[in-house]
């Protein structure tokens, strides 16, 4: 149908943990907990239980684990004026949790959240921040770090800051953010009726350099120490999912491409461009990087799209141009296949957006398929 075509599908799945007691309910991956409070469809029924626990632990230290974390610990009354669902509002203001462990299995200096995502969740109102100041001693290894990153410096200052400041701990009901490093999850565990879960076995760890990555990763101890909780996130990264007939990387989940050039291998497994075929995103270059990477990564793409076409590799050999936009309407009218164009969307929007005022909010989403094709024939 087209001359060029770019996947930028992104990565709406998880990496599993691979550790006994996974399934367990109250065990959620911080996607769907993600997709829940921000009225995805597909995840408007995942209904956390917010009630049965005073404890939720998040495994993991990225942005995407502080995001989880702050949804749980932030005032009420701040994310009500939010586009927040409406679903998770409900359960947010009936939630009886009051301590989040952000638990990584390496050390401060190697967190993976940036600083400005930690200073938001540290300044969060009234909220009691524990920090081990023992955790805070470097290696001469993590100085190595901390002098070559400019952005594990800040964050790594942030950590000490928080760990040393004065907080006032004696309010009612007060909520407590402990960040806990040096553990790695070794099992979960279940409670009395063996179908929820009941806490976490953490193993202790060290940080060993990794001669081929160069990195210090986590090696286990052997100690372990158990902690109580109702509630997990994993927050351990995202995943790509393959497309039938797409080549595909299992093993980094990602789309093979050399400058956003989709990949394959031949019958001889020598690696051939597909000609026309793109990727950008997450799905080029795994689950890593704020927006300002995804922009850097578009231009590369989008630079190769022109060198192809400047070569003259993107024009058709037949010379009868391609039937893009109307040959793909048709396609789909044969299959006789619902779709919404972008004036459905608009649609979309314009109602969320006008129902949000109402409520003093920037919109109020709407989180079924039903509603929202609806909203698209309205
Ligand atoms: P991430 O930044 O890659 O963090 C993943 C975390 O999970 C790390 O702490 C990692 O520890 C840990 N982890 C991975 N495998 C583990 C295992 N088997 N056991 C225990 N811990 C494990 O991923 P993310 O938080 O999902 O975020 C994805 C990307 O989106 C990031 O680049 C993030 O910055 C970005 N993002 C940005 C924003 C924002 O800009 N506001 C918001 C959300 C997300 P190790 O470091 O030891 O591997």
């Amino acid at each position: 149908m087209y001359d060029a075509v770019v996947l930028a599908y992104g990565a709406e799945s998880d990496r599993y943990l691979g550790v006994p007691g996974e399934d367990l309910g109250g065990i959620y991956s911080a996607r769907e907990f993600v997709w829940w409070y921000n009225g995805h469809p597909d995840c408007s029924n995942v209904s956390p239980d917010l009630k049965n626990t005073d404890t939720a632990v998040v495994l993991g230290q990225g942005n995407v684990a502080l995001d989880v974390a702050r949804i749980l610990l932030r005032p009420i009354n701040e994310l009500e004026t939010t586009d927040i669902a409406e679903h998770a509002l409900t359960s947010l203001r009936e939630s009886t949790i009051r301590k989040v462990y952000l638990v990584g299995r390496r050390g401060p200096v190697q967190a993976a959240c940036t600083a400005k995502e930690l200073r938001e969740i540290l300044g969060i109102k009234d909220l009691h921040v524990c920090i081990q100041k023992a955790d805070l001693l470097t290696s001469a290894a993590d100085e190595e770090e901390l002098k070559k990153g400019r952005i594990q410096r800040r964050v790594y200052e942030l950590f000490s800051k928080a760990a040393t400041s004065h907080q006032q701990h004696d309010i009612v009901g007060q909520r407590e953010l402990h960040f806990m490093f040096f553990r790695k999850p070794d099992r979960f565990l279940p409670s009395e009726s063996g179908n929820t879960v009941s806490g976490v076995r953490l193993e202790k760890t060290c940080l060993k350099e990794n001669g081929a990555s160069g990195k210090q990763v986590a090696v286990g101890t052997g100690q372990f120490e158990d902690l109580k909780c109702g509630l997990v996130l994993k927050s351990v990264g995202y995943k790509s999912v393959p497309v039938d007939g797409l080549p595909f990387d299992e093993y980094r989940g990602v789309v093979p491409n050399m400058k956003g050039r989709v990949l394959s291998l031949d019958q001889a497994e020598h690696a051939i461009v597909e000609k026309g075929l793109y990727v950008t995103g997450w799905l080029k270059r795994g689950p890593t990087g704020i927006i300002a990477t995804n922009l850097y990564c578009a231009e590369e793409t989008v630079a190769s799209i022109l060198e192809d076409f400047k070569n003259g590799l993107l024009t058709p050999s037949s010379g009868s141009p391609k039937p893009g936009r109307q040959g793909l309407l048709q396609v789909l009218e044969n299959k006789n296949a619902r779709f919404v164009p972008f004036s459905g969307w608009e649609k979309i929007d314009t109602k969320e957006r006008m129902e949000g005022e109402l409520r003093n909010k920037p919109r109020k989403k709407i989180t079924t398929w039903e509603e929202l094709l609806l909203a698209v024939d309205g």
